[in-house]
């Protein structure tokens, strides 16, 4: 899956002798041909002896025998270089998991353009030995969506629906709708507004009771909510991306300190989606699709 290139090479031989070991087993495949013409690739360490190899293997098998949580040889990983081929396999079903979750058209491929970009993004100015766990993050953002709900009418006596204040050329005056939502603190909220025809500011009114509302005919509701949405849904990118890092770092650590756990299933964990989103404003409409 991952090549490296050949000057790189070099760093790999300070991968811990139970990897090489596992290389050793895999010799075969590094003859594969893979659309260049290097033939070195992630894990291509050289030869180990068998004997070498069995005592890693022994090592290994005792410490699992034992219930160590850490079995492994232990290691500082301080870039990608340092990972073998199942944990950058690892690396890349996560960011892939994390584009599925607000990315409708996400493919392997868009995976494939952003996993090195995500691997300097985990060792930015951190190593498998960095100190303390990395804070968790936190989801916390306020996204707004206003659109033009209708107009205000002058002489709603004459004016039955908006099209005839908009050709009367006196009604000028726009409601407009905005939606936010918050994650912390909490809160949903829909407010209308209009400018105030002498100061322009906007103020906010309660349309309840008043005559002199003339509603657009167009679909602003829909536009409304679908925008509070994708807004919604760029945040919860953003709060996966940074989920994303998390996870592997946290991955990275244990596995510097010589864990051979591959931790959760991509789908727990807790990147966030659409649905996400759509629940959460569920109380503003009734969710019924886009
Ligand atoms: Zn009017």
């Amino acid at each position: 899956m991952a090549r490296i290139n050949p000057p790189r090479a070099p760093s790999i031989a300070n991968s811990p002798r139970l990897s090489r070991a596992r290389s050793a087993q895999r010799q075969p495949h590094i003859k594969r041909q893979r659309g260049s013409s290097s033939p070195i690739y992630v894990s291509s360490a050289p030869r180990v002896s068998a004997e070498d190899a069995r005592d890693a293997r022994k090592r290994l098998f005792d410490a699992l025998e034992k219930g160590d949580p850490f079995p492994g040889m232990r290691r500082r990983i301080s870039c990608a270089d340092g990972l073998s081929e199942v944990q950058l396999g690892r690396c890349f079903e996560m960011l892939h998991a994390c584009g599925r979750a607000t990315d409708l058209g996400a493919t392997l491929e868009k995976t494939r353009q952003s996993i090195d970009g995500f691997l300097e993004a985990i060792f930015n100015e951190w190593t498998s030995e960095s100190l303390g766990d990395p804070p968790r993050p936190e989801l916390e953002f306020l996204v707004e969506a206003e659109v033009v709900a209708g107009r205000i009418c002058l002489t709603p006596d004459k004016h039955p629906d908006i099209s005839s204040c908009c050709a009367s050329g006196i009604c000028k005056v726009e409601v407009s709708a905005a939606a936010s939502y918050s994650c912390s603190p909490a809160m949903l909220k829909l407010e209308f507004s209009m400018a105030d025809p002498f100061t322009g500011w906007s103020e906010t009114f309660c349309p309840l009771g008043r005559r002199d509302i003339r509603w657009a005919a167009t679909d602003w509701e829909k536009n409304l909510r679908q925008t509070l949405l994708s807004k919604m849904v760029s945040q919860l990118h953003k709060f996966n991306k940074y989920l994303a890092i998390w996870q592997a770092r946290k991955l990275v650590a244990a596995w510097g300190r010589g864990s051979v756990s591959m931790g959760s299933e991509a789908a727990d964990m807790g990147f966030l989606g659409r649905d996400a989103a759509k629940v959460a404003i569920m109380a503003l409409w009734n969710g019924d699709g886009e």
